[in-house]
């Protein structure tokens, strides 16, 4: 377990989320869209995640749904009670679902989505007991300026790097 501080203060929303955003960066450095997680119990962090789609070639490799393994593994159970899982971004009715499988007690995140978001957005898939047994409490638009700048610089890039190559230039001529 890593012990990150002993000031409890300083321990709060925005010192977890800016852990998530360090989490984010590592997708952004793999050219992956950048949204990160993290998971925490008594002030600390048990696991973290960035989104590794591209990377695994794997549709539901979502920055929080890897982190949601391995707490699991950090804990030899599903049971992910008395745990805070921080996102950059609102999950995905995928992540949703599996949030409220795992039973965490607060879901903590960025930047919203109304569009597709699954925690009060579009739906709300934590706070739909009965039928799905479990609710999360959510915090949402924690650090959200921090956490759409990172997103817009990445799909920024991207739009300009596909530029570039539509341009014909070879993609070596990308490497700054
Ligand atoms: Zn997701």
């Amino acid at each position: 377990m890593e012990i990150v501080n002993d000031d409890s203060e300083l321990l709060n929303d925005d010192y977890f989320m800016y852990q998530a955003l360090r989490e984010a960066r590592k997708a952004m450095r793999a050219n992956e869209v950048p949204i990160g997680a993290v998971i925490v119990k008594d002030k600390a962090i048990i696991a973290r995640g960035w989104n590794q789609v591209e990377t695994l070639k794997d549709a539901t490799a979502h920055a929080e749904m890897i982190a949601l393994t391995s707490a699991q593994n950090h804990y030899g159970d599903w049971r992910l009670e008395g745990t805070t899982v921080y996102i950059t971004k609102e999950p995905c009715p995928m992540c949703a679902g599996a949030l409220v499988h795992c039973r965490p007690d607060r879901v903590v995140f960025g930047l919203r989505d109304p569009k597709g978001g699954a925690a009060g957005g579009w739906i709300n898939l934590l706070d739909s007991n009965p039928p799905l047994n479990h609710k999360c409490e959510v915090t949402s638009g924690v650090l959200e300026n921090e956490c759409l700048a990172l997103l817009q610089s990445f799909f920024k890039e991207a739009r300009a790097a596909s530029k570039l190559r539509k341009k014909g230039l070879s993609e070596e001529g990308l490497v700054e």
